[in-house]
């Protein structure tokens, strides 16, 4: 009798750590039908049912910042999506766990409205007119009592159906970065825009750093045919058609003129001190840098060089990845909960690059 009397206990501990989740509610509304995708904007409201206060991050890839981050899942009837046109970051949930700026405290019955704005951030061309299903994600970044960044998810209450009319206007033109890529041409080195000669020089440093980097990771897996602590830690479990993934995924971040000649942007209007730099992936060789960049030590964990490895990995060009992750205790767990997950996630790429501490 006492023995099941504590292990209610212990269940109904368990059930209390894990509340944070279910006590949010996120619903999403919008137009029924638009004609352009100008006035495609939808509404998320994120909703404390619960009997505790919650404090949350408004990381740029949630439902609380309206971002042009890959925020929302969309599927139109035929079962196709739409392309993402929208941006990728490096974000640090450590630094903005500390930052008061982006976290947003809930009371109990408290609810929070953010518009998004999907024109730019989805192209709906190839997927074409018709009804499209709107879900938003339902990840969520609190903070919990030892105040770290803790993953949660919230309950979905309902999807959005939006139909575009025949003939309506689907996607918007690039922005503006996609043109200065253009116009970069034939030349050999960087190109800076709005970077400060202190900027520029710093980049400068990180460069070689980055090609040092993907190098030395290339001769690594070379080296390495068989399992080793550094694969299995930041990629899950070691098989051989993963060590060949890796090995295509560095071998084009190697190309000709890859760091060296590409366009390093220091405007970051997006950006906070969370948010370290962000890329367009269709847009390659473009990589924004953000306030948190510049506090960065040039090589070593969440360092410039890394930065630019983390960015050059999203490009749809090189390895394509998305962020499942981020920082080094996320990127690990995800090595062994999500493997598949984790050979497609920027940070992971970032820290087996960077390899520190040192691993085998
Ligand atoms: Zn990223």
């Amino acid at each position: 009798m006492v023995f099941s009397l504590s292990l209610v206990t212990v269940t109904i501990a368990a059930l209390l750590a894990s509340v944070s989740g279910q006590q949010l509610r996120l619903k999403v509304s919008g137009p029924a039908q638009v004609s352009d995708i100008a006035d495609l904007t939808v509404t998320t409201t994120l909703i404390n049912t619960g009997a505790d206060k919650v404090t949350l991050i408004k990381e740029p890839s949630s439902a609380l910042s309206s971002s042009p981050a890959h925020s929302f899942n969309l599927f139109h009837d035929s079962g196709s999506t739409p392309e993402f046109t929208g941006i990728l970051y490096k974000y640090s949930l450590e630094k903005a766990a500390k930052n008061p700026e982006t976290l947003v405290t809930l009371a109990p019955g408290a609810s929070i409205e953010v518009s998004h704005s999907l024109a730019g951030t989805y192209n709906f061309t190839r997927s074409g007119s018709g009804s499209y299903n709107i879900s938003p994600s339902t990840l969520f970044y609190i903070v919990n009592a030892e105040g770290t960044a803790e993953q949660v998810h919230a309950v979905l209450q309902n999807t959005h159906a939006v139909s575009f009319t025949p003939g309506s206007r689907l996607a918007v033109s690039p922005p503006a970065a996609a043109r200065s890529i253009e116009q970069r041409g034939l030349s050999k080195r960087a190109t800076y825009s709005s970077c400060s000669s202190t900027r520029q020089t710093q980049i400068a440093a990180a460069i070689p750093a980055a090609v040092s980097y993907v190098s030395e990771s290339l001769s690594y897996l070379n080296a390495h045919t068989t399992t080793s602590t550094r694969v299995v830690t930041w990629f899950g479990t070691w098989s051989s058609s993963k060590r060949t993934t890796l090995v295509t995924q560095y071998t084009s971040l190697q190309a000709t003129g890859s760091y060296t000649d590409w366009t390093y942007d220091c405007a970051c209007t997006d950006g906070d001190s969370n948010t370290y730099a962000y890329v367009y992936p269709s847009q390659y060789g473009t990589i924004n840098l953000c306030d948190a960049f510049w506090s960065a030590p040039t090589t070593g964990t969440d360092s410039k060089a890394g930065t630019l490895i983390h960015e050059s990995t999203h490009f749809t060009k090189t390895a394509g990845t998305s962020d499942h992750a981020y920082g080094q205790t996320a990127a690990k767990a995800l090595a062994i909960s999500n493997p598949s997950h984790a050979v497609l996630n920027a940070d992971s790429h970032e820290y087996f690059s960077e390899n520190n501490p040192s691993l085998a």
